[in-house]
């Protein structure tokens, strides 16, 4: 097979996969090259299943705390596989719609492992074997990311799991420990806290979520301790040994005091490198910059026609981030539409623990940091009607405003189902909101989204419920 195209993308995840389909709408003959699953690790191996495990969690979490609600549910219990096998099956059913999405826009979806070979050529191979020579003036590398391994504690596959051994476990784990408090590891901590497992988070920052606002991970870092998690913050794993229930961990903390913990296993999640290897960029222009390829605000390498996206190019590790670029590469090739470079402080950026997290813009310390004089507001959830209606009463929302312009610089969040809420302050971000707009916004009652506007009210002395 050999065939030329007007665009090839490498990668079907949701960076991949989105650019070829709006490659296509705009009239582009579109080839996408994906050697495992359609979908990425968002939809078989992260964003999707983790959430379908979570919401299993959640559900275990509500039939333990029933009596506040009036009902009794004498011994809930569950079946660990089935609660496992329901995840797969939600990721397999929207691999199987990406497919179908991708036919449905006469996408042609070649099945190997895609690399340049020379200008505007992809070589794609199967097992060793040639498959097909593509060739196009454009070409967008999407080869995502996997895990980081650290040195001397390389993940097993048993003893030592990262995110999808955590999301294929043989039984449920009695013990285990997370090493990494990035939104990866919190989730699996507070999966497998509420499943009912004794879980212990290691974190070598002084703090976990280390990149959501301070006041948000230390609000975290308290619910945990209350749900009885052990949290271990400026702390680092040394050594992990076998033994015969499990593993030994090692572990340092703050000030040199060193303890073993001992657990059945041990979640690694220290952050995620690119895949970089094997994909033809030896000769080429292209920079790598710390396993990333470096691209510039339109998605483009240093190698003309070749662009990339998504996880490959670096953080924010998400999703939406890969999705939207993906866009926004195409829309600048063909020159169709007004293309704006993304901006990180526009991108939300959510975990799915409980209580949830959700933000975007600049936390308090950094706007700080950027010279700008802050109003900051806050609103605990304690003070919302809805909130205490729901049982779920646990939350902060925290804003934080330019003083002088009165810009919204950022927003903070930490309750329930603040991860459906975060999206308000997102529109407000980009289209430039101020303090004036969101004030004179009118909220539903009784809703959870009332505390965002009352945090606005407390940023400039007007909160009304507290
Ligand atoms: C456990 C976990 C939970 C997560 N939860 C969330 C979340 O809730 N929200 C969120 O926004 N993000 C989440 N993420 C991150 C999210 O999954 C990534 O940001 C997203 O998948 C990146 O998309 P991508 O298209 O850049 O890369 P990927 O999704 O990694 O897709 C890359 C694709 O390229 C293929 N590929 C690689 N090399 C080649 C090659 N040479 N030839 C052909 N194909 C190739 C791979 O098989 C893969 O399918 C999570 C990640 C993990 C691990």
């Amino acid at each position: 097979m050999s065939d030329a195209y007007d665009l090839i993308v490498v990668g079907g995840g949701p960076g991949g996969y989105v650019a070829a389909i709006r490659a296509s709408q705009l009239g582009m003959r579109t080839a996408l090259v994906e050697r495992e699953h359609l979908g990425g690790i968002c939809l078989n191996w992260g964003c999707i299943p983790t959430k379908a495990l979570l919401r299993a969690s959640e559900i275990n979490h509500l039939l333990h705390t029933l009596d506040a609600y009036g009902f009794a549910a004498d011994n809930p219990r569950f079946d660990f596989q089935e609660v496992i096998k329901r995840s797969r099956q939600v990721a397999t059913q929207l691999s199987g719609g990406v497919k179908h999405l991708l036919k449905k826009n006469r996408v042609t979806v070649v099945d190997g492992h895609g690399a340049l070979a020379g200008p505007r050529t992809v070589h794609v191979t199967k097992d060793g074997r040639d498959v097909a020579t593509l060739t196009a003036p454009h070409i967008i590398l999407a080869t995502g990311a996997r895990a980081r391994v650290l040195p001397g504690i390389e993940p097993d596959g048993r003893l030592i799991w990262t995110y999808r051994e955590a999301m294929l476990p043989p039984v449920m784990p009695k013990s285990l420990l997370v090493i990494g408090s990035g939104a990866i590891g919190i989730e699996f901590a507070s999966f497998y806290a509420d499943m009912g497992a004794k879980v212990t988070v290691v974190e070598v920052m002084d703090r976990i979520l280390p990149v959501e606002d301070e006041e948000i991970s230390a609000f975290v870092h308290k619910a945990f301790i209350r749900q009885g998690m052990t949290v271990l913050t400026g702390a680092t794993v040394k050594r992990v040994a076998k033994t015969a229930a499990g593993a030994a961990v090692t572990v340092e903390e703050k000030g040199g005091k060193v303890s073993e913990i001992a657990v059945e296993v041990v979640i690694s999640a220290v952050g995620i490198v690119g895949n970089v290897e094997n994909i033809g960029l030896e000769g080429t222009e292209v920079k790598v910059d710390r396993t990333h390829v470096v691209t510039d605000g339109l998605c483009r390498t240093g190698e003309p026609g070749v662009y990339a996206i998504g996880d490959l190019t670096g953080p924010p590790w998400l999703a939406h981030k890969a999705s939207h670029e993906g866009v926004l590469c195409v829309e600048a090739i063909t020159g169709k539409n007004e293309v704006h470079p993304i901006d990180v402080t526009r991108i939300p950026g959510c975990t799915y623990c409980r209580p949830q997290v959700a933000s975007v813009g600049l936390t308090e310390a950094a706007a700080r940091a950027k010279g700008h004089e802050v109003r900051v507001g806050r609103f605990p959830l304690i003070g919302n009607g809805k909130a205490i209606a729901l049982g779920e009463p646990e939350g902060l929302i925290k804003t934080v405003f330019d003083a002088s312009t009165g810009e919204l610089l950022g927003a903070h969040m930490v309750g329930p189902e603040v991860t459906e809420m975060i999206q308000g302050y997102a529109i407000a971000r980009t289209a430039e909101l101020t303090e004036a707009e969101l004030i004179h916004t009118v909220f539903p009652h009784p809703t959870l989204s009332e505390a965002m506007h009352e945090s606005v009210l407390d940023a400039y002395g007007r909160v009304i419920h507290i």
